[in-house]
């Protein structure tokens, strides 16, 4: 089989309309919306207000190369063509993986426990208790120890 003639690395289609991944802007059906600043009703062209992005709500414009909605886009666009399969099974193989902060709809409840986000710091179990907190030994004098034992096995053995 040849991969060659697939576009591995493809680029995500993004709307220039709306500023959605997966439509162009011939085929939008969404509201015009700011490509810098995300609010909708105009464009980016002249737009001098704060960096927003549509898709993550991150503060970087919707076209910019570190939007985390992008990378994924971009992570399920090549999962479907190297899997092939369609374009939800790659989304929902995607997005199981890697969710994105601020889409508050993804279930949490799906795959709570295949990520170990917490680590531990082994710095913490190193560290002793000070010598006041360690348990008190016993006496020396009550253990059998102190008894001379030093006679006692010959004459066991002597005796049977
Ligand atoms: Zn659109
Ligand atoms: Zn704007
Ligand atoms: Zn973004």
């Amino acid at each position: 089989m040849s991969l060659s003639s697939y576009p591995l690395f493809k680029d995500p289609l993004r709307c220039f309309k709306c500023q959605r991944f997966g439509h162009s802007k011939t085929s939008c059906r969404g509201t015009l919306t700011c490509a810098r600043c995300a609010e909708v009703g105009h464009e980016s062209t002249d737009c001098t207000r704060a960096e927003k992005c549509v898709n993550c709500k991150g503060e970087h414009t919707s076209f910019s190369r570190n939007c985390s909605a992008w990378k994924q886009e971009k992570e399920i666009i090549s999962t479907k063509i190297k899997k092939q399969i369609s374009y939800q099974e790659a989304r929902k193989l995607v997005t199981s993986q890697t969710p994105i902060p601020g889409n508050s709809y993804v279930s949490v409840a799906k795959k709570s426990s295949s990520a170990p986000s917490v680590q531990k710091n082994p710095d913490i179990s190193i560290s002793k208790p000070p010598d006041s907190i360690v348990r008190e030994s016993p006496p020396i004098a009550n253990l059998p120890i102190s008894a001379s034992p030093s006679v006692a096995p010959d004459h066991m053995f002597g005796a049977a």
